[in-house]
């Protein structure tokens, strides 16, 4: 099924605040303003069991993840309209009353396109330090784990969506979190034990350009990320500047960038031919097409390598 979660076009963000510009200033605000949301790490949360209580899990091409769609109408208010929800103050989570949502509380259609492309391709995880950057519900960086990296990380822009979303989503694919949901309730996930299992996964929120300094400050030797998976980030052009960074601070030299994206975003102008345009006139990454899905508006998948590896 490679249809997103929630009741999303195959065409248009219209759950993105940023295609809020079709009917208000929304946009233009937001182009004029960039992000600053400042970044943190996320730790694991004591009480596992408490990130999974009022969730509903679904399965979707076989990973469980909780509901997006549910989760969405309890933070964000019943009577929110779609495509508006930038506006609205109604959630008391403190990032998303300044009003800046990217989009995390849903399954978009790319992710579908790159987890098929990890199995067609037989991507290999095993062994890998890998990124999902812009992680919405984390099933990226999940399959990741489930394939063997050695560290996975995930990145979102907005603090709930990691908090209420991702890591949750980790948490019942985990072994532990799987068994778990087999369980009666009381007897659900047990903290120590999945504490271990998802040591080698770390969250963060914020925008990119902070995050890039939050992570390459956390460690003395910041090992870079062989893979940064990535799917429906480049629909805004004003953020390709820090999108473009991010991969050349944080990739490994020999690693590689897998994106996945439609060809175009209506009202917001970004997409795959912008992007590559952008990238190869900064002449740092090589870029490839690997795969095109051509049902209804285009959609790529796309390989970024270093021009000059090490
Ligand atoms: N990758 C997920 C998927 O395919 O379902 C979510 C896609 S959502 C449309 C776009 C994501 O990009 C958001 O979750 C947001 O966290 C991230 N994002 C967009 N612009 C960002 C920025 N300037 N800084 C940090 N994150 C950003």
């Amino acid at each position: 099924d490679h249809k997103p979660v929630g009741n999303a076009t195959s065409s248009l963000f219209r759950d993105s605040p940023l295609n809020a510009a079709h009917s208000s200033t929304n946009l233009q605000q937001h182009r004029k303003q960039p992000c600053v949301s400042v970044a943190k790490e996320h730790a694991l949360p004591q009480d596992l069991k408490k990130l999974l209580e009022n969730k509903v899990v679904e399965t979707l091409s076989g990973l469980p993840h909780v509901s997006v769609s549910i989760m969405k109408m309890a933070l964000l208010g019943k009577n929110f309209p779609e495509e508006n929800i930038v506006s609205q103050s109604v959630s008391s989570h403190s990032d998303l009353i300044t009003g800046v949502y990217e989009g995390g509380l849903k399954i978009w259609e790319c992710t579908f396109d790159l987890l098929a492309y990890f199995t067609k391709a037989n991507v290999n995880f095993a062994g890998k330090k890998v990124l999902d950057l812009g992680c919405g519900s984390g099933l990226l960086g999940i399959i990741a784990f489930k394939g063997g990296a050695k560290e996975v990380h995930f990145q979102d822009y907005n603090s709930l969506v990691i908090d209420e979303v991702t890591l949750p989503n980790v948490v019942v694919n985990s072994p532990s979190g799987e068994d778990g949901m087999k369980e009666p309730a009381p007897k659900r996930v047990t903290g120590l034990k999945l504490a271990q299992e998802l040591g080698q996964c770390r969250f963060f929120s914020g925008e990119w350009s902070e995050f890039c300094d939050l992570v390459l400050n956390s460690e003395k030797h910041f090992i870079k990320y062989d893979l940064i998976l990535t799917s429906e980030t480049i629909y805004n052009p004003d953020y390709y500047s820090s999108l473009h960074q991010t991969f050349h601070r944080l990739l490994d030299t020999n690693g590689r960038v897998l994106l996945a994206s439609k060809a175009h975003y209506f009202g917001v102008g970004g997409g795959v031919h912008l992007f590559r345009k952008f990238v190869e006139e900064r002449n740092v990454f090589e870029t490839r097409a690997l795969e095109i899905i051509d049902d209804g508006l285009q959609r790529i998948v796309v390989e970024l390598t270093f021009k000059h590896p090490g």
